[in-house]
């Protein structure tokens, strides 16, 4: 599932081609209706069509597109979604489930954004206000000014269950997802299933730093393809081949040589290593 590292990549890859210019179409291909997030094909397309796209913004794993309309425009991948860019003529691909045609310029050769979903769990959305919408019960993003090492100690410590299920709730930080919470407990030291209240100041804090750390390695690598993340070139990352632990599961320990093991917490499959995470 795309994480904060990929849907900031699929960000910075738009970005430079997308601000300034005007939707002219918006189609939500038949079948695929459900990508419409509270709201129908109809109003959805009609708040999308003749707006310029003023900016582009990113909160948790949630993309914005900022509207001359004052509306902004959000998608969430979810599992396997991606959003990429098209030179005219270029065919439809298997998996498009919705496009966005843009006017054409001199100054850029992409005139289609594809939505590409294998597992259609993917969403669009256009809302007034994102702030006031959809990011209510969101905490604040991981890697914005907002999310500070204070933050986390107080949030952990109102939570009883596993380290693993507080990083995987959006509402204590937006962005985390299954691969990078996995290496951020390795980071800093912590069993996954260690109760959330029970970890001292101090180790918070080494925490908040692999947190900042593991995702900002992860962006400079453009995110990590498991399954089907492309960026906005339709180019996978390459962050999956520097985990520590995510998908390691029977080799060895790049820090201690013990072998990497394989449970599961909230239903999530985690991965550790049994020396190095033992508090
Ligand atoms: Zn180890």
């Amino acid at each position: 599932m795309p994480e904060l590292p990929e849907v900031e990549t699929t960000r910075r890859g738009l970005h430079p081609h997308l601000v300034g210019r005007v939707i002219v179409d918006a189609q939500i291909h038949q079948g695929f209706e459900r990508l419409c997030l509270n709201t129908n094909v109809k109003e959805l397309t009609h708040r999308l069509i003749g707006q310029r796209i003023i900016d582009t913004h990113r909160y948790g794993k949630y993309l914005i597109f900022s509207l001359s309309s004052g509306d902004s425009f959000v998608v969430h991948l979810r599992m396997t979604g991606a959003l990429v860019l098209r030179e005219p003529g270029t065919l439809t691909g298997k998996y498009e489930r919705a496009r966005l045609s843009l006017e054409s310029t001199m100054n850029c050769m992409f005139e289609t954004i594809s939505f590409q979903d294998v597992r259609r769990f993917g969403t669009w959305n256009v809302v007034g206000d994102f702030e006031d919408g959809l990011a209510v019960n969101i905490g604040p993003d991981a890697l914005s000014p907002n999310f500070s090492p204070d933050h986390l100690v107080s949030t952990l410590r109102r939570k009883s269950g596993t380290i693993k299920s507080a990083l995987l709730d959006q509402s204590t930080v937006a962005g985390l997802g299954n691969i990078y919470v996995d290496e951020i407990c390795f980071m800093a030291g912590l069993d996954p299933r260690k109760r959330s209240n029970t970890i001292s100041k101090k180790k918070t804090k080494e925490l908040f730093i692999a947190i900042q750390d593991t995702l900002s390695r992860a962006l400079e690598r453009g995110g990590a393809s498991f399954k089907d993340y492309v960026n906005a070139h339709g180019v996978p990352g390459g962050a999956l081949d520097h985990c520590y632990v995510y998908g390691r599961v029977g080799m060895n320990c790049y820090k201690c040589d013990n072998t990497i093991k394989k449970i599961k917490i909230v239903g999530r499959g985690t991965h550790y290593c049994p020396k190095c995470q033992r508090r």
